[in-house]
Order: structure tokens, then sequence, then C-alpha cells
């Protein structure tokens, strides 16, 4: 067991920085990229870039679409490289609205696209290709579907109740968008060749009822985040009536909304009908006293563009308290001080969009190649500390499995030589209290949690190649 990460980065960045910050802000005005460089959106108007319909209906969904699109923009081999991670990889399916599409390679020229697309930090996780992904260990050996154990600790289903007084609501298995790494792959968007996706049995209407019953039958529950999938895809009349239903609950005291399309798709949120129903939500929330929040997952400071600002700003305007965002800490994606502290900035400073969390990336199938060591979440969590208001410094998060989010210097115990990180939990889930198992035994238990391989010492790499199914 070795001690606790040491610092050297840090210490050899801020050597290198004598005579500066490590970290310089400079306010940028966000931008929205021009669509029109791409050869099939040469025509496409404002008015049309602003309807939702539009953009739903012209989502990229497979490798002709992009061409179609894109053209020769992208040369052969990266059309290949696609085409090979989806047929071999991808653990989930390819959905591109416009909006996303156009934030990636937003400045490069025509003759460097291809070369600025692969480097480009958004496209490396909603659009990767097989050269993206580690050539070794593509998956940790423990890496799961379900990687989070949310279905087992289901108690109807999609109502997932892991901490003592929240729960999670997963309306639907839907989004407007797909991200490559997806923490939900086990259940969101279609299947690939790779992944064949479960299925929600019961119907929409049926599950709502249940969620409503078990939240009415359980006062201990003060905290609903209603997720999915994306909320953005349950038709507004059907949510508007769940969030009532939700409001009527006396003990329901805070309810989130998550839903990445406030970044993917920000016309979904600037619709008339939307806007007016969140206005009759928001009042009755605080009517009631109720904290209505909407989360949503902004992963790079590109992505935040004004039509982003505008959608967050308007949620503000028609009563919503807050607008979170919960990004992923990927490698190749976010993974500097300076990513973090651009986005941070961006959300904060232009787009009235609080930076409130950065996840770990799970280990699901295939992810390898962007999750991050434990001590390099810390030492980030380190390097982000002192710029950002205190309220607004995001916290880094590791989701333990059977455990749940942890701060990542919560760690209890940390084997550096093979990466295993150990945590402890302070809480029983919904149904370990149902079920009466050994409950002192649940919260004595250290939960163990696996670096990739590819950041360990030769002597910790090695041993995984012998021992793939070591468990900590
Ligand atoms: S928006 Fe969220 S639920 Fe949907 S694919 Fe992305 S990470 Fe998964």
């Amino acid at each position: 067991m070795t001690a606790m990460p040491e610092m050297v980065t840090l210490v050899e960045k801020s050597d290198a920085h004598l005579f500066g910050q490590p970290y310089e802000y400079a306010r940028r005005e966000l931008i929205e990229p021009d669509w029109r460089r791409f050869p099939g959106w040469a025509h496409v108007t404002e008015a049309q870039w602003r309807d939702a319909q539009w953009q739903r209906a012209n989502c990229v969904k497979n490798e002709r679409q992009l061409r179609r699109v894109a053209g020769d923009l992208l040369t052969e081999s990266f059309y290949a490289d696609l085409a090979a991670d989806q047929a071999e990889l991808a653990t989930m399916s390819m959905l591109l609205p416009p909006q996303m599409l156009n934030t990636m390679a937003p400045h490069a020229a025509p003759g460097e696209f291809t070369e600025a697309f692969l480097a480009d930090p958004v496209r490396r996780y909603m659009l990767p290709v097989r050269s993206d992904r580690d050539p070794v260990h593509p998956s940790h050996p423990h890496s799961t579907r379900d990687s989070l154990h949310e279905a087992e600790m289901w108690v109807v289903e999609g109502l997932t109740h892991r901490y003592p007084t929240k729960v999670l609501a997963e309306l639907l298995s839907t989004c407007p968008q797909y991200c490559g790494h997806c923490t939900r792959m086990d259940l969101v968007g279609n299947s690939t060749p790779q992944v064949d996706k479960h299925k929600l049995a019961l119907k929409p209407v049926d599950r709502q009822d249940r969620m409503i019953d078990y939240l009415r039958r359980t006062p201990g529950v003060r905290d609903v985040v209603v997720s999915g999938g994306d909320v953005a895809n349950v038709p507004w009349k059907q949510l508007e009536s769940f969030l009532m239903r939700l409001l009527d609950i006396e003990t329901v005291r805070d309810i989130r909304l998550a839903t990445k399309a406030l970044a993917g798709l920000p016309q979904h949120w600037l619709q008339p009908s939307v806007v007016e129903g969140l206005e009759r939500v928001a009042h009755t929330a605080s009517r009631r006293g109720v904290n209505l929040a909407i989360h949503t997952h902004v992963n790079h400071a590109q992505s935040v563009t004004p039509l982003v600002a505008e959608a967050a700003r308007t949620a503000l305007e028609v009563g919503v308290r807050d607008v979170r965002n919960q990004g992923v800490l990927m490698r190749g994606v976010n993974a500097t001080p300076e990513a973090l502290l651009d986005l941070c900035f961006a959300l904060q400073g232009e787009a009235n969009i609080l930076p409130y969390y950065f996840y770990m990336c799970d280990m699901i199938p295939n992810a390898e190649h962007w999750r991050v060591a434990v001590w390099e979440a810390q030492a980030l969590q380190h390097a982000i500390m002192g710029y950002l208001p205190g309220y607004a410094t995001p916290r880094i998060i590791c989701d333990v499995p059977y455990v749940g989010k942890r701060w990542v210097h919560q760690v209890a115990e940390y084997d550096r030589e093979l990466g295993v990180s150990y945590w402890t939990k302070n809480y029983l889930a919904g149904t370990e209290r149902a079920t009466g198992g050994d409950q002192a035994e649940i919260l004595q238990r250290r939960y163990p949690y696996f670096d990739p391989i590819s950041t360990l010492p030769e002597s910790g790499r090695r041993y995984w190649q012998a021992h793939p199914d070591y468990l900590g």
C-alpha cells in the first residue's frame, strides 16, 4: 500500500510558471460558430437553426448523414476510423443535433479540418473513433454495463433509491443526443453492434404512476432527480403533469430536471410552449416552497454558446431557481486545469450556469481512454481551487459502485501500484434497508474503485495482465 499521491505534477507546473499564475483568467465572449462552414448546411438560415424541430429532423445518426453534412471536409480515413468504432467498440449509437456538431472544430480552415476535428474535445466524446480507444485495455477488467448498479436499486422500474433522502426517476431511455461515454449505456439509446440495450418494460404512464405512489408512501425522500435519458424527450404535457403530481407531495422539497439538451439542443428549451409550461411549473414550485432546478451536462467551453446562455437565462427568468452543470471529467476532453477553468468561467460568468460537479467517467466498457486515475482527479481538484467564487468551484466526484458520490479526497485507502482505491459509505440504499441484510457490515465494508491500467506503473500493469480477476 503506498501513501497518498504526491503532487509532483503540480509542483513541476508551478515551477514552470514562477513569473505568473498557473491559470490566467481573461473574459471571453461566447460565440455561436458559423454552421454554414459545413457544406450540407451552407444555406441553412438563422430561423431554421433556431427551430427545435429543424434541429431534431436534421440530427446526424450515421456515417452517411455525416458525409451529407461535412462532405469532403473530412477525409476517407476519418470515415473509416468512425465506421470501425461503430462496428467494433461503440457502446452508444450516433445521435448529434446540428447544434452539437457545430461546436466541433469551430475555427478550423477547410484544409485542416480533419486534423482539427480529430483533436477536437467535443468530438472526442460525442463522436468517438476507433483510434481514440486504448489499444491495450479498451475496457477495465471490472467494467460493467450498469457500472453504478442503478437497476439493482430500483424500487419500482426506473426509480433508483440509492441515497437516504434522494431518488433518481428515469422517465425514459432516450435523449436528443447520445454521448459516447454515457454511464447508462446499458439502457439509454439504440442498440449497437456491441451492446444490446435493455428496455423499460412498463408503459410510461404506468411507470410514472408507480413512482408517484412510491414517493407518497416514502416521506423520507425529499429530493427527486427527474431524468432519463433526457427529460427534453418527454412530451411536455406528460412531463408537466408528472412534475405537478410531484409538487403535490408535501414531503418532496427539491426537484432537479436532468437535461443535457440545454446545451446539446438549447432550441428545445427556447420553444414558447416549453417556456410557458416551465413557467407554470416554476410558479407552482415557488408557491409551495420547492427548489426547482435544471441540471445540465456540459463538458467543454466550446459547447457554451450564446444560444445555450439564452436557454439558461430563459429558464431562470421564468422562475427556475438554479441551473447547474454536472460535467464528466474525461482525458482528451477536459482533464486539464485550463480546460476545466475555461469551462467553469464560461458557464458561471457568461451563461448563469453554476459549475457544480465533475464526475469521473464511470467504469463502463471501452471507456479506458477517457478515464483518469483518482490521483489525477485529486490533482485537478487542487489545481482549480481559488479561481472561482467558492460556491461556484466544482467538486470532482468519484461515483463509487454501491457507495455513491464521494469527493475525490474522501478516499479511505489507496493502492497506487495496482490502482485500487477503497471507499466507505455512511448510509444504506433504499433497497438495502428494505431487504434487511447485514446492515452493519454494509456500513463497515470497504468498496473498491479501479484506476485505468494505462495510468499504473509498469509493475501494476504487469500484475493486471496476469490477474485480470483481482478484486482489490
Ligand atoms: S445525455 Fe446523459 S443520458 Fe443521454 S446519452 Fe448523454 S450522458 Fe447518457
